[in-house]
């Protein structure tokens, strides 16, 4: 019988780390808070990296990229005057566009039958010595594994069980973030289409994807974080988005925000952690780094960690430390990286005022000057190309 590993967490990371450690023949039980699989999602981007770890997953072919070719791509302003811009699909090589919940059925589509999948449950407890790791779980059981993956998101409960407080580890941004999946296009949207409508330290995004409905993200810079979840989430937004009148496009946005059952509403953190692994724990996605939605490389990364973790454990099957070392070792400089990009492409997204709107447009537009142009476009390829080297190489 192969060796028993608890992982936390049905969401991406989880899935590939129990997809690569079945393959590695270990024995994966997934736990999940959730009473189900979740079936939301808002718009990820998938770069090189992730489609390489998907491929060796087993996984990418299910992964479908739902930019459209002849999608539009519209800048707005409030008045509801718009013009066209570019966006990621005019980048060299660009990621693939989809929603996370494809990539979680691709991945759940993928994993082997004999994989034990227990809802409704979490850990309350992990005692580890050098033989195992004992787990209690918030039924009042004990179970005993031989390693505990830790996949369970930003605000993770393995990380505060082994390695300690959140605040030790959690690094805000000061902005907040809305997101959620609209009832149809929005009026003047073909259904694949991209708009954006960018002020000062607040903006709203729409994604079109072939063949799914549009998602909205809305994110605006705040100096209170606190006082952002004292009150209800539409009341917020509505709050962050005035005084002005909205226009068309922003009150509809925020009229269906009030109506959807799946509304997202939180603060974009990032994790440093010295060490993602403690004897046999380990942190893999979210959970250990979590390089923030600015970054577009969270689900990349989700897949690379996990699978990366089973080639090192098969690389040293009576070794797990060693494993865990080595496995952290190649995956460091590529999620420094990531975690740098989440800051720097921050400002793609929000630019917090007149100056950041300037430097954001010259990055779009600048790539067709005469002389500085091929300049800018070089040195975005190069900035590009780290989001496509695959880690595990
Ligand atoms: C609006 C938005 C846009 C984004 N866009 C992109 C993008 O373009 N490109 C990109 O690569 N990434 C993007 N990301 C980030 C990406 O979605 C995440 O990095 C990725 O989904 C993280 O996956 P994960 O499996 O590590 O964690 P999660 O998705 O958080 O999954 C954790 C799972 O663990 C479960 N869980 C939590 N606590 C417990 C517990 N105590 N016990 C048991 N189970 C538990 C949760 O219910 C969940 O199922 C975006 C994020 C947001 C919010």
């Amino acid at each position: 019988m192969g060796k028993r590993a608890l992982v936390v967490g049905l969401g991406i990371s989880g899935m590939a780390t129990a997809i690569t450690l079945h393959r590695h023949g270990w024995q994966p039980v997934i736990v999940e808070k959730a009473p189900d699989r979740r079936k939301t999602g808002y718009f990820v981007l998938v770069y090189g990296a992730g489609r390489a770890a998907a491929g060796r997953l087993g996984i990418l072919e299910d992964m479908p990229n739902r930019a459209a070719e002849l999608a539009d791509v519209f800048s707005y302003d409030r008045l509801g005057n718009r013009s066209r811009t570019t966006s990621f699909d005019d980048l060299p090589n660009p990621p693939y566009r989809m929603l996370r919940t494809d990539v979680e059925e691709a991945a759940f589509a993928h994993l082997p039958a004999d994989v034990e999948i227990r809802y409704s449950t979490s850990p309350t407890r992990i005692d580890q010595d050098p033989d195992g790791v004992d787990v209690e779980f918030d039924d009042g059981s004990t179970e005993r594994f031989d390693l505990v993956v830790g996949a369970d998101g930003l605000r993770s409960t393995v990380r505060r069980l082994a390695f300690g407080p959140d605040e030790d580890y959690l690094h805000p941004m000061s902005h907040v973030i809305a997101a959620f999946q609209l009832e149809g296009p929005l009026p003047g949207l073909a259904t694949e289409d991209m708009a954006m409508l960018l002020e000062p330290a607040r903006a709203l995004w729409v994604f079109g994807f072939e063949g799914r409905k549009p998602t909205v993200m809305l994110t605006y810079r705040t100096d209170d974080v606190d006082a952002e979840f004292a009150e209800p989430p539409v009341t917020r937004l509505r709050k962050a988005f005035g005084p002005e009148p909205t226009g068309k496009m922003l009150g509809e946005v925020l009229d269906q925000a009030q109506r959807t059952p799946s509304l997202l509403f939180d603060q974009p953190e990032q994790v440093k952690m010295d060490r993602w692994s403690s004897g046999r724990v380990v942190l893999v996605g979210d959970s250990a780094w979590c390089v923030t939605l600015y970054a577009g490389m969270g689900v990349s990364a989700g897949l690379t960690g996990g699978d990366l973790l089973g080639t090192m454990l098969s690389k040293h099957p009576g070794d797990i430390r060693r494993a865990l070392t080595e496995w952290e070792h190649q995956l460091r400089p590529a999620i420094g990286h990531y975690q740098q990009r989440g800051h720097a492409m921050r400002l793609w997204f929000n630019p917090h005022d007149r100056r950041e709107m300037l430097v954001r447009k010259l990055f779009v537009d600048g790539g067709r000057l005469p002389v500085l142009g091929p300049v800018l476009n070089r040195q975005r390829a190069r900035n590009l190309a780290e989001f496509d080297r695959d880690v595990a190489a």
